[in-house]
């Protein structure tokens, strides 16, 4: 029985699906203005081992996730420059150019960390028309009203404002007062923005209001029900939007179809640098890319965020970067010694899932995985086998990393075969130096040996 933590209660549910075995689930993508940090890539691992674990448990998920081209403003309150602008500003390109180029890298940066590819994508700018028919749905239900810089949300009519991130409104009313302009009050947020004036945007649109933008929280709200219906199982982000972007969807969703939407939303904690929350906007922010020019394999990323529960603060070190290569690499170790799949210990796995599902908990999880690697009692087949059915879950690329290094094997020539074979009668007979001088020979021409107790390994170096 799958267990999670529901921000709506506060509590961990039991999960039950609105349609039998099908799970709808829509997680917020990037804002496509720059790279994604490896903080923000922390959320993704998080709802790929959730969208795993409901696999694992044989359900077959619609993922949704969106890309942001549009619309999401450097300031929360609905003022300051969309940040697509922005960066197409900062980069002498067009926001067209821009959006193209950072989906494309965060597109990689998902395959470099295994993660699932969404089964529906889509972009905030290829689903204007639905967003203005929301607005419309949400003004004709009496919840919009116009001001002379766009169309806002009046969250006092909305009588559940605010109710998942258990926002006190009364107070941030009485703080805000001086800054929210026209608006009737100081949360209510813009479904639609006019264009400047005096200025000429890249991405703009008629409607019936205005020439002008999408907010930013009304892209998830149209098209997490256009792909998953006006009910749908599960929906995801990082903590930061609980208060902002998500309070915000369920008020649109519920002032335009008036009923609940959502059963389920889960977010992850932060990712944090010297105990500091990661942002763009801190500068304080690891790119991927910027870990793999340090020499770093991704995978080794999401092993150290697969450690650590998602809904735990997680601090980013080098070290403890570190620490995961080694145990990674130890993994793949381990892997070529057992060698030969055959089933799986249904006990273990048993004990496995038990854990995961219960609310994603993957340190007691990865635990379970080592204290497995240490039996003694159990067959090394059995171990492999068990081993990456845990992956299925784990998602740490351990079946395809095992496929490439036989591969490998298979690949090395016959010429080093019989050096390997030669040097291995060498050591058998204890004649040292002619082992060194084969292992160095191997060497030259660009193979390595690595002794395990079942032998020597020739891999490419
Ligand atoms: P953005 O591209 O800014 O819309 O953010 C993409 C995702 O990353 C969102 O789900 C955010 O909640 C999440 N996020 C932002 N900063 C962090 C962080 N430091 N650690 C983990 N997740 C984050
Ligand atoms: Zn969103």
């Amino acid at each position: 029985m799958l267990h999670l933590y529901n921000t709506l209660s506060r509590n961990k549910e039991e999960f039950k699906p609105i349609k039998g075995k099908k799970v709808g689930l829509y997680t917020c993508g990037p804002t496509v203005y720059n790279f994604a940090h490896i903080g923000n890539l922390r959320t993704y691992i998080f709802e790929d081992l959730l969208r795993r674990t409901l696999e694992k448990n044989g359900y077959v998920v619609n993922h949704v996730m969106n890309i942001t081209d549009v619309g999401h403003l450097t300031d929360d309150a609905d003022a300051g420059e969309d940040k697509m602008e922005a960066g197409a500003k900062r980069e002498k390109k067009t926001v067209w150019e821009i959006a193209d180029e950072y989906t494309k890298a965060f597109q990689d940066n998902m395959a470099d960390l295994n993660l699932h590819t969404p089964d529906i994508w889509c972009k905030a700018t290829d689903h204007i028309q639905e967003q203005i028919d929301l607005v419309k749905q949400i003004e004709t239900n009496g919840y919009a009203y116009v001001t002379s810089d766009g169309v806002y949300f009046d969250s006092v009519k909305f009588k559940d404002y605010g109710k998942m991130a258990k926002l006190d409104i009364a107070g941030l009313q009485e703080g805000a007062r001086i800054d929210k302009g026209e608006k009737k009050n100081s949360t209510d947020f813009a479904l639609w923005k006019f264009s400047p004036k005096d200025e000429q945007r890249q991405m703009e649109w008629d409607s019936p209001w205005g020439k002008g933008f999408p907010g930013w929280h009304l892209e998830c709200s149209a098209m997490s029900m256009k792909y998953l219906g006006d009910h749908f199982d599960i929906h995801c982000g990082g903590i930061d939007h609980i208060p902002v972007h998500h309070t915000n969807e369920i008020a649109q969703n519920e002032a335009a179809v008036g009923k609940k939407t959502v059963n389920y939303w889960l977010h992850g904690e932060f990712l944090l640098t010297n105990d500091d929350r990661m942002g763009k906007s801190k500068g304080n922010f690891l790119t991927l890319q910027a870990l793999k020019e340090k020499g770093y394999d991704p995978l080794a990323y999401r092993y150290f965020a697969v450690s650590s529960h998602y809904r735990s603060k997680l601090n980013f070190t080098f070290e403890a970067l570190d620490g995961a290569v080694t145990a990674l690499n130890k993994l793949r170790h381990l892997m070529t010694i057992w060698d030969e799949s055959t089933e799986q210990d249904e006990a273990i796995m048993e004990k496995f899932m038990m854990t995961m599902n219960d609310d994603l908990d993957t340190p007691k999880a990865v635990a379970i995985m080592w204290d497995m690697t240490k039996l003694e009692n159990i067959d090394p087949g059995k171990k492999l086998a068990t081993l990456l059915e845990m992956d299925l879950v784990l998602g740490l690329g351990l079946q395809s990393w095992f496929d490439i290094e036989e591969t490998q094997q298979a690949e090395v020539p016959p010429d080093i075969t019989e050096l390997v074979q030669a040097r291995e009668t060498a050591r058998a007979a204890k004649e040292w130096n002619l082992a060194d001088e084969l292992r160095e020979k191997i060497s030259q021409q660009g193979y390595e040996i690595e002794d395990t107790t079942d032998g020597s390994r020739i891999y490419k170096a």
